[in-house]
């Protein structure tokens, strides 16, 4: 595991990409490792998710590729970075809770596969992340962080956990069924990494962390440690 932390270049405020499926515990790890840093936070799941929200606001089918294309140039996102109070707002109005409906996450891994939807977002995030590189560094999370929005990332991790587990964890963060829960979140990891472009993937240097067994504060311990200039 310690491959990474050895591949980090200088004292430069890192960037550190988090990928993983949902209900790997991504959100939560990243957030606050991004807070014990003091550095940004960019949820990149939340921008395809106020992508496909603007899509069926606008009563497009999501997998009509050409006019989601269409929806997704024409809205404003702006996205906050802030680990303690992250918001996201769709042409000035916060969304932050309509995009984790079940509408939007049934349609959102159809929305992402869209190639033209991806170079999109990924250019605003990269925007994003160079800014960062600037001033206090940042924690992205998503699906293609260390694979293709940022391939020099200092610290690349990719955190996994058993399906039942990750079910478990998702369902009771939406007081949902679990057995939908589990459904859905086995849909969406077929479609994320089947899709043609930027799929989920585990990038070669990527450290890969099982979180099923792991408590949230070991999982942010454990990635502290591997960080550029971490005492070994
Ligand atoms: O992380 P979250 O579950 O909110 O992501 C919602 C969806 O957004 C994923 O299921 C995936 O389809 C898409 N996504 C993506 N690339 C990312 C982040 C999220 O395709 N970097």
């Amino acid at each position: 595991m310690g491959g990474a932390a050895e591949a980090a270049v200088g004292n430069e405020p890192p960037v550190i990409a988090v990928d993983g499926p949902s209900g790997s515990g991504k959100s939560t790890v990243s957030r606050r490792l991004a807070q014990r840093l003091g550095a940004r936070y960019l949820d990149t799941g939340a921008m395809y998710r106020a992508v496909t929200l603007a899509v069926l606001r606008a009563g497009v089918d999501p997998n009509d590729a050409g006019t989601v294309v269409k929806v997704a140039s024409s809205v404003e996102l702006v996205v906050g970075t802030d680990p303690t109070d992250p918001h996201i707002s769709l042409d000035g109005e916060l969304v932050d809770g309509p995009i984790r409906g079940p509408e939007v996450t049934a349609h959102v891994s159809a929305v992402a596969a869209v190639p033209e939807v991806r170079r999109l977002l990924v250019e605003q995030q990269r925007r994003i992340i160079d800014e960062a590189r600037q001033s206090t560094g940042i924690v992205v999370e998503g699906r293609d962080i260390g694979s293709v929005v940022a391939p020099d990332a200092h610290l690349k991790v990719f955190l996994t956990a058993d399906p039942a587990e990750r079910a478990r964890r998702r369902s009771a963060e939406l007081a949902a069924d679990l057995h939908t829960t589990a459904e859905d979140l086995a849909r969406r990891d077929r479609l994320d990494s089947t899709r043609t472009t930027d799929p989920l993937a585990q990038a070669p240097d990527a450290v890969v962390l099982d979180t099923t067994e792991l408590g949230i504060d070991e999982v942010v311990a454990r990635l502290e440690a591997l960080l550029p200039g971490a005492a070994a």
